[in-house]
């Protein structure tokens, strides 16, 4: 599966042959426009991402989280310090 920013449609990682020739795209944002998109608002992240009223989880490629929204610590039941940094699998 082919990863793309959904701004720029520039590739997230470097696709080998073989998901070059897959036609499964899903998308992300690129450190570029994120850092565009979040410039454009005065807010903080926190309280910019606590506006949607979905689960919202920032993952950094390691991946582990970067951080969560309201939504998302009030679905998993846990507070920012008990998730922030965890990986995938609970790390
Ligand atoms: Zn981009």
């Amino acid at each position: 599966m082919r990863k793309i920013c959904a701004w720029c449609n520039r590739p997230l990682s470097t696709a080998s042959e073989k998901d070059e020739r897959q036609h499964q795209v899903t998308h992300g944002i690129c450190v570029r426009c994120a850092q565009s998109l979040l410039a454009r608002y005065p807010a903080s992240l926190g309280s910019f991402l606590d506006r949607p009223p979905a689960p919202v989880l920032v993952i950094e490629p390691e991946p582990r989280v970067f951080t969560a929204n309201e939504a998302a610590r009030l679905l998993l039941g846990k507070e920012l310090p008990a998730i922030e940094g965890r990986g995938g699998a609970g790390t």
